[in-house]
């Protein structure tokens, strides 16, 4: 179980959640309203002072005012609308609301928006970026700022790197003024927003301890015409193996926004990992999970995911593991690599053929055990009649799964 949840993805949450951690911790955030029809958007609306109210479409993905929806009802602007009355308002939501958006982030598959954030408008005078990580070089938690706020970090950081400044904050004295004064100076503020960025980044580091985030990005912190800062953006996550200690985080999550393969997996106690490629990959623990991908690309193919059945899986979690990965239209090939420990490898084999005897098999399927009752697994198999391509080791397994799905695309 602790390999599993070291390879388990970070949880993420929707903008207006991150948005009411940070409110909590005292970082400046506009007032606003999460929502689920167009009457409510205008409902939100009518609360806040005006005259501007920006639509802001809740996904668990950025690049949202940058995107596009795939309906052309929804009009050519994107996932972050502005609106000067309430009409525009429901207006702008009726257009958002059940249709797919697409950015950088989501995939050319696009999110449907089911949720949208209502937020009171500011007058933007400058954009900053703004964020905190999880450091593995120093073991520290560390800021990044950049002038170049509302852009894309990443391009900053290959086209200008200068622009970029980081620091990381010592655990043992945690944050500190001069921490504050740092960020001031990187982005070109002093007197009373100086103060204000010191407060800032006070605020956020506190709850990023507090809460086990493993990133908190705000992009853009604004500069408001009026000379306030404000986290107008804010996407966070968190680090699986502390959520145990956060049920109201846990409780923030939003299933509609997960892929449905993960949930299922988690369900059954096993580990899913969705990757890009097209060999999909049972395996029992972190480890050999790595090795099997490092090697299935080595010999030139790509792993669809990876499912971890951990220590002692039952023939059942086996067959629900088998389905998960069968059922992903992506996975051209399967290659199933179990080293029986406390794990049996005949229990692998009753796993697999009670899985092929429910949803069949379709792809091109390789096998490699080893370990505990190896050979009555392999034994197993063999009288099953299924079409199983065994394979002694590991090296040979990726040869042949690599090959067998290269046969099976071209
Ligand atoms: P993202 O595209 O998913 O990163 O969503 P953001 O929350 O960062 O919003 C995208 C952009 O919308 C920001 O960079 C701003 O330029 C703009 N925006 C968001 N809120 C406001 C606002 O209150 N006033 C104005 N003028 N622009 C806003
Ligand atoms: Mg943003």
């Amino acid at each position: 179980m602790a390999s599993a949840n070291l390879i388990s993805a970070c949880m993420n949450i929707h903008e207006y959640q991150a948005k009411a951690i940070l409110r909590d911790f005292g970082a400046p955030v506009s007032h606003g309203a999460p929502v689920l029809t167009p009457g409510e958007a205008e409902a939100a609306a009518r609360a806040l002072p005006g005259p501007v109210y920006v639509i802001k479409a809740q996904i668990h993905a950025g690049g949202r005012g940058k995107g596009h929806f795939k309906e052309p009802e929804a009009g050519e602007k994107g996932g972050v609308r502005l609106a000067r009355s309430l009409a525009e308002v429901k207006q702008a939501a009726e257009a958002m609301f059940d249709r797919t958006l697409v950015t950088v982030q989501t995939g050319p598959a696009g999110r449907k928006v089911q949720r949208l954030y209502i937020e009171d408008g500011c007058d933007i005078a400058r954009e900053f970026y703004l964020s905190l990580l999880v450091d593995r070089s120093t073991s520290r938690i560390s800021f990044v700022v950049s002038t170049e706020g509302g852009m894309d970090i990443e391009e900053v950081a290959h086209k200008t790197p200068d622009k970029i400044v980081s620091f990381s904050i010592d655990p043992v004295t945690g944050i500190e003024p001069h921490h504050g004064r740092a960020a001031a100076v990187a982005l070109g503020l002093g007197g009373d927003q100086a103060a204000q960025i010191t407060q800032i980044t006070t605020s956020l580091y506190k709850a990023f301890v507090a809460k086990d985030m493993a990133m908190l990005e705000v992009n853009p912190l604004v500069l408001t015409k009026e000379g306030r800062l404000l986290c107008l953006d804010a996407k966070v996550s968190f680090d699986p193996n502390a959520l145990y200690k956060h049920p109201d985080i846990v409780a923030l999550r939003d299933e509609n926004e997960e892929d449905p393969k993960e949930i299922e997996a988690s369900k059954f106690d096993l580990a899913y990992i969705a990757l890009d490629g097209t060999i999909g990959c049972m395996v029992n623990g972190a480890g050999l999970a790595m090795a099997t991908m490092d090697i299935i690309k080595l010999y030139g193919g790509n792993p669809a995911n990876f499912l971890d059945v951990g220590g002692g899986a039952s023939k059942e979690k086996v067959i629900h593991a088998f389905k998960i990965i069968t059922a992903d239209p992506q996975v051209k090939g399967i290659l199933v690599n179990i080293f029986g420990g406390i794990m049996k490898c005949d229990v692998i084999a009753e796993g697999i053929i009670g899985a092929v005897k429910e949803v069949g098999l379709k792809v091109p399927l390789v096998v490699r055990l080893e370990g505990t009752n190896v050979d009555l697994g392999k034994v197993l198999l063999e009288r099953s009649g299924l079409d199983v391509i065994p394979a002694d080791d590991l090296d040979d397994a990726a040869q042949k799964i690599v090959a067998a799905v290269g046969k099976g695309t071209v």
